[in-house]
């Protein structure tokens, strides 16, 4: 009886669904479904689109046994488009206003990122605009000119500035045999100085690999549960910075604990199924690779970090802890020319200089070996503007949490927000 009178109300309910709009939640949540699976489709007719997925795994399954044609996924993400446009704006309370933003934006770029997939190519700043949401700034090189000049000071001598500065850095090299150590003790210390700001979910945790024959440096892959696996990349010999650099990057507050944070507060929270995929080629990314950056300053600032470096780092390495100074300057000089990069990738990408000029102008401007210079023109080539993420993502990360005040507590807890809220570049601005 219970259950007649129960299918009774539901058969209601139904008659009910037919005739009057869904509400907006019910309407986002069948769009953010929709979307789970478009991406999941254009997932597979391109490796490395889906960089972490922990939704339903059914779902996933059945993506990849019936993608639709890329011409076929452009209409469908042009119909979830015309849905979100179509919603009443004004009945939508204030995070659901932000999840719409969200997922039109993530839409959108998917939809620009099928034609990429199919060989169209747009310049440079638009490419980032279409597919990461950003309108990038690039300035000439000549402008790093003089960075290069300050540097020269730090490191004088005959030669090619950049043979100096390898030279210099050559004596900054974690062993190989201590890698796995330095590495660790980074991680841990990271670790601690983002969880006694932010609460990490219970039983959170990463395994750590080495591997090679990779174009980056670094990565984490988030696999659901609070877990990530983070992989070094030791094609290159390892400089003494790389480890804080990448243990806050890749780790805490970074990747993993962005990955962690949004699992917990909206995908298991909320329900939000479009965080438990996370596309590559997305505005997501600018807002994850600038939040891993300035992550390294949240947690070290001032001198900490080269404190910390020489009195537990240099040890472990067996490096002398008295030259740790003079390299933190370096490191901060260098700093200067981090948006170089962007502006050799533009000019590169579209076409203006080859790759034996690239190659370069990359050790002139960023003061980096030949091999290293290769390293990075692969990169390029493989994620494109995806490298504006790392230098303009750190700035509006550093801009829009240093708003909050020069209070450490209300820095970090900015960050959180960010962590864990759908946030677009555009939020940042
Ligand atoms: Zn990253």
């Amino acid at each position: 009886m219970r259950a007649f009178v129960f299918g009774l109300v539901l058969t209601l309910l139904a008659a009910c669904a037919s005739t009057r709009p869904a509400p907006p939640a019910a309407k986002l949540d069948s769009i953010a479904h929709d979307y789970v699976r478009l991406v999941l489709e254009i997932g597979a007719h391109e490796e490395g689109y889906i960089d972490a997925y922990y939704g339903p795994p059914e779902l996933k399954t059945a993506a990849e046994a019936h993608p639709r044609s890329l011409a076929d996924l452009r209409e469908a993400a042009d119909r979830l488009l015309v849905a979100l446009e179509d919603m009443d704006y004004a009945a939508l309370q204030p995070l659901e206003k932000k999840r719409r933003f969200f997922l039109m934006s993530h839409i959108a770029s998917a939809e620009f990122r099928t034609r990429m997939i199919e060989g169209e190519r747009v310049p440079f700043a638009q490419e980032a605009n279409r597919m990461l949401g950003v309108a990038a700034r690039i300035e000439p090189l000549s402008s790093y000119d003089p960075v290069l000049a300050r540097i020269e000071t730090l490191v004088p001598g005959r030669g090619p500035l950049a043979e100096r500065v390898e030279a210099f850095r050559r004596r900054y090299i974690i062993p190989r045999d201590r890698l796995d150590a330095v590495m660790r003790a980074a991680i841990a210390e990271c670790r601690a100085r983002t969880a006694a700001h932010i609460a990490l979910p219970e039983g959170e945790a990463f395994t750590l690999e080495f591997v090679t024959n990779q174009p980056w440096s670094g990565y984490n892959w988030f696999q659901g549960g609070a877990k990530s696996l983070i992989q070094i990349n030791t094609d290159l010999p390892i400089f003494i910075d790389r480890a804080v650099d990448l243990g806050c990057h890749e780790g805490y507050p970074g990747h993993h604990t962005h990955h962690a944070l949004m699992e917990q507060r909206l995908y298991r929270g909320r329900g939000w199924i479009e965080v438990s995929v996370y596309p590559l080629f997305s505005p997501s990314s600018f807002i994850a690779e600038g939040e891993g950056n300035y992550g390294v300053d949240l947690a070290f600032p001032g001198e900490e970090r080269t404190r910390f470096e020489a009195e537990v780092l240099f040890p472990l390495a067996g490096l002398d802890p008295a030259a740790a100074p003079a390299y933190a300057a370096l490191r901060r000089a260098l700093k200067d020319l981090t948006l170089a990069r962007i502006k050799i990738a533009q000019m590169y990408l579209d076409g203006e200089i080859d790759r034996p000029r690239a190659l370069e102008l990359s050790q002139r401007y960023r003061l980096i070996s030949p091999e290293r210079a290769a390293q990075d023109l692969s990169f390029m080539e493989k994620y494109r503007s995806y490298v504006i993420n790392y230098g303009l993502g750190e700035i509006a990360v550093r801009e829009h949490i240093e708003r909050a005040g020069a209070d450490p507590a209300a820095r970090w807890a900015a960050m959180y927000e960010l962590l864990s809220s759908p946030s677009l570049p555009s939020d940042l601005r």
